[in-house]
């Protein structure tokens, strides 16, 4: 089965033969040095020193990461601002409402990009504004937000940037140091093509909470996580096989060359099956250059209902994935993450022109 869901993803017979190795406990210092591993190889994807980052490591799906990042970075006295384009950002929401956490929202419809007019003039009459989450790359419509033009209207400001990047990590450039990201939060099964249930954030040392403050989540408190894996310890169980396989993933990322070489593998893949299928009159919700190389989303071909498209594409070995909320009736979308090849995708486009041309 060809998965084009966004995560979890296909393995490669490395990754998922990773996930043999033997039994360990997390008390010692086998999954210890495993640990360490990952984290630093966390950091090299794109190059950051221990130094001023701290990847930390969680057991959970990627809400976990960003639910930890907002609750444990946001301090009682700042005020969060979210930017709203879609299902993940509308989630921060959620997630700082049951938090307690100051906020407010800067709504946009799902799919529209930044209205930046309307951002600044939001904060420059709002001073009180510590902080700004932003989903880096909204997977309900396949945007790519514009991290480098936001970054620059919070560093005017002063302002921290948390990044929702559990669908760009790995795949689309992330400017750490450039853009002043503050943190950032990651999955493993997304475009790290490991196995679900380890997810992280990457977040500047020097914003994390200090100890002495009581935090407002016992699980999902970085600063806790972070004094321990500081120490090779882990608060929490964890799950080796996992990290087995997300060690394995992030070195065959690093063989294969890295974020960039897979951002051109993935752009190679979107491209194609984005031209296939406009050539069959099935049109992209969103213009190439707003859209992300990791998925887009296509609007139904006619005759169709989405469920019809999916099945007749599950029995020949397609995934393919719904619309959410108001585009659950009106589109589908592709995604290029994962152990696929452009002959996976040329089939899918042959599946796609037989089923639409009968
Ligand atoms: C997948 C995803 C998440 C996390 O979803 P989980 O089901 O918890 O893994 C969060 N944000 C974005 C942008 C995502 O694509």
């Amino acid at each position: 089965m060809i998965l084009l869901n966004p995560g979890p993803v296909n393995l490669s017979a490395r990754v998922r033969q990773a996930l043999l190795q033997k039994d360990l406990c997390h008390r010692e210092i086998e999954f210890s040095q495993l640990q360490s591993r990952i984290r630093n190889q966390i950091l090299q994807v794109y190059n950051l020193t221990s130094k001023y980052w701290a990847p930390i490591l969680l057991t959970g799906s990627g809400t976990a990461a960003v639910e930890a990042m907002l609750a444990s970075l946001v301090p009682r006295n700042g005020r969060l601002l979210i930017i709203e384009n879609g299902v993940y950002g509308e989630r921060i929401s959620k997630i700082a409402q049951i938090h307690g956490i100051e906020f407010d929202i800067l709504h946009h419809s799902w799919g529209e990009p930044i209205d930046f007019d309307l951002l600044t003039k939001f904060l420059d009459s709002h001073f009180e504004i510590t902080h700004l989450a932003i989903v880096h790359h909204e997977t309900t419509t396949g945007r790519l937000n514009n991290l480098e033009e936001l970054a620059q209207v919070c560093y005017d400001r002063n302002i921290k940037i948390l990044v929702d990047a559990v669908s760009s990590f790995g795949g689309e450039e992330i400017n750490f140091q450039a853009w002043g990201i503050t943190a950032c939060a990651a999955t493993a099964n997304k475009c790290l093509h490991g196995v679900p249930g380890t997810a992280f954030v990457v977040c500047q040392r020097a914003a994390l909470p200090s100890s002495e403050i009581i935090p407002r989540t016992l699980y999902l408190d970085l600063g806790t996580y972070c004094r321990y894996q500081d120490e090779g310890a882990t608060p929490f169980t964890q799950s080796p096989q996992i990290f087995y396989a997300l060690t394995e993933a992030l070195q065959e990322l690093e063989d294969s060359g890295g974020w960039r070489a897979r951002h051109a593998n993935y752009a190679q893949l979107a491209v194609h099956v984005r031209n296939g299928l406009v050539s069959m009159g099935i049109s992209p919700l969103l213009p190439q250059e707003h859209s992300s190389v990791v998925l887009n989303a296509y609007h139904l071909p006619n005759n169709f209902t989405y469920e019809a498209f999916h099945d007749s594409l599950k029995s020949q070995g397609y995934i393919i994935y719904a619309g959410q909320g108001n585009f659950a009736k009106s589109i589908f979308r592709v995604s290029t993450m994962g152990a696929i090849s452009i002959t996976d995708m040329e089939r899918f486009l042959e599946v796609v022109k037989q089923m639409t041309n009968s």
